[in-house]
C-alpha cells in the first residue's frame, strides 16, 4: 500500500517517534495528533502508522488496533534491508551477521570486528597505564 503525505514531525523525536510535551508531560505526536484530530483512542489500543513513518502524524495513515496486531504487522524479513551500513560498509551476504532475538538483527561485520579491535586496544591502553602509574 502506497501511502503519501506523511506529516513528518520536525520537533523532537525519540526512538523514531516524534515527541512533544504538554504540562511537562511527555507524549508522542501521533496520539496527540489522533486525539485531537480524531477522538479517543479506544482502551487497550495502541495507534499503529500504516505508513510505518514513526514520526508521521496524519490521521489518515494511522489506525488504532490491539498490540498484537501491530507486532504481527511488522512483516518478517521483509523490512527494508538497508544495501550499507552506517559506516558505509557494504552490507554484502559476508559481510552481514545476524544477531539477536530469532536471529533477525543484522550487524555489518566489519563494523564488528572494528568494534571488538577497539576494545581490545582500550583494554590494552588501560592496562599499560595501569602498570604505567
Ligand atoms: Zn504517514
Ligand atoms: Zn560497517
Amino acid at each position: 500500500m502506497e501511502l503519501n503525505g506523511c506529516w513528518s514531525w520536525c520537533g523532537y523525536r525519540s526512538n523514531g517517534y516524534g515527541q512533544l510535551r504538554i504540562d511537562r508531560t511527555p507524549y508522542v505526536s501521533h496520539r496527540v495528533a489522533w486525539l485531537s484530530l480524531v477522538g479517543p483512542i479506544p482502551e487497550g489500543l495502541q495507534i499503529d502508522h500504516l505508513c510505518r513513518n514513526r514520526a508521521c502524524c496524519n490521521p489518515g495513515h494511522l489506525e488504532p488496533v490491539t498490540c498484537s496486531i501491530n507486532l504481527r504487522r511488522i512483516p518478517k524479513g521483509t523490512q527494508k534491508l538497508k544495501s550499507h551500513c552506517i559506516q558505509g560498509h557494504e552490507m554484502t551476504p559476508k559481510n552481514t551477521l545476524w544477531q539477536g532475538k530469532g536471529k533477525r538483527r543484522r550487524v555489518c561485520r566489519a563494523c564488528r570486528s572494528k568494534w571488538n579491535a577497539d576494545q581490545h586496544l582500550k583494554l590494552k591502553l588501560r592496562k599499560q597505564h595501569a602498570l604505567a602509574a
